[in-house]
């Protein structure tokens, strides 16, 4: 049984649809790639793999034991975001809230997995500093702590590159790649199609009424590659 299994999903808000026939599963230790233009409903899906917006259509089954809260998530950055006016510490520390049960307080047990996954980032060091006052990379390696608070099977990412300069993006890419082969189970929306094929294994590509799903392999053989000039 796969982490995610979609089939014949129909995306939309208030009986619009963006996108449809979509299918695909992602099993465990998966890096996905979800591309498309933009508007195509890359995000809409998103929020759909995490119980934020009802699909319209199909079947979205979770398998695996995978609980819905059980998924890291690193939101698309905003302007207002990048501005939070909260410590490193304790922006880390709220990925570990749905591990507290109905206490309303930060346990020891939570302090350890902040501490861990401050430490796997390389982000320790910047505990007491100020969210806002970091670089756009340092920002990313936060969210990713976090997001590593809430899950150590499923990480979810909305075009976690955007704003990032080019040395940045590729580390920050190098990142993602390296937690994968430790084990974590990646989705990634991007619209940066070239890095998708570099380091993701799978590759869901969704326009309005049709979509590729398969390996990076397969994708670099199917018409919605040739279609978009074979060379990136
Ligand atoms: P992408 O991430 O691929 O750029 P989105 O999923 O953000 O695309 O958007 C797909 C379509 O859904 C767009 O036409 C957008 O205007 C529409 N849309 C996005 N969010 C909402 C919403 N909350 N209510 C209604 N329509 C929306």
């Amino acid at each position: 049984m796969a982490y995610i299994k979609c089939k014949n999903l129909v995306l939309g808000y208030e009986g619009t649809i963006v996108a449809e026939n979509i299918n695909f599963e992602v099993n465990r230790g998966d890096y996905l790639c979800i591309v498309g233009e933009n508007g195509a409903g890359k995000t809409t899906l998103m929020k759909t793999l995490l119980g934020l917006t009802p699909p319209m259509g199909g079947e979205f089954v979770r398998g695996e034991g995978l609980n819905a809260h059980e998924t890291g998530y690193l939101p698309q950055q905003t302007v207002v975001q990048r501005d939070f006016p909260a410590s490193v510490w304790e922006i880390v520390l709220s990925g570990t809230l749905s591990s507290c049960g109905k206490r309303p307080f930060f346990g020891k047990e939570q302090k350890a997995l902040a501490e861990k996954n401050m430490r796997r980032m390389d982000i320790w060091e910047l505990k007491k500093e100020c969210y806002r006052r970091l670089s756009g990379g340092q920002q990313q390696r936060v969210l990713l702590a976090r997001a590593l608070c809430a899950s150590s099977k499923l990480l979810v990412l909305d075009e976690p590159v955007t704003g990032l300069d080019p040395k940045v993006t590729v580390e920050f890419y190098q990142l993602i790649k390296k937690l994968n082969e430790e084990g974590l189970t990646i989705i990634m929306v991007s619209h940066d199609v070239s890095s998708a094929i570099k380091y993701a294994s799978h590759i869901l590509h969704i326009e309005k009424e049709r979509s590729f799903t398969g390996t990076t392999k397969e994708y670099l053989k199917s018409d919605f590659w040739r279609e978009l000039g074979g060379a990136v």
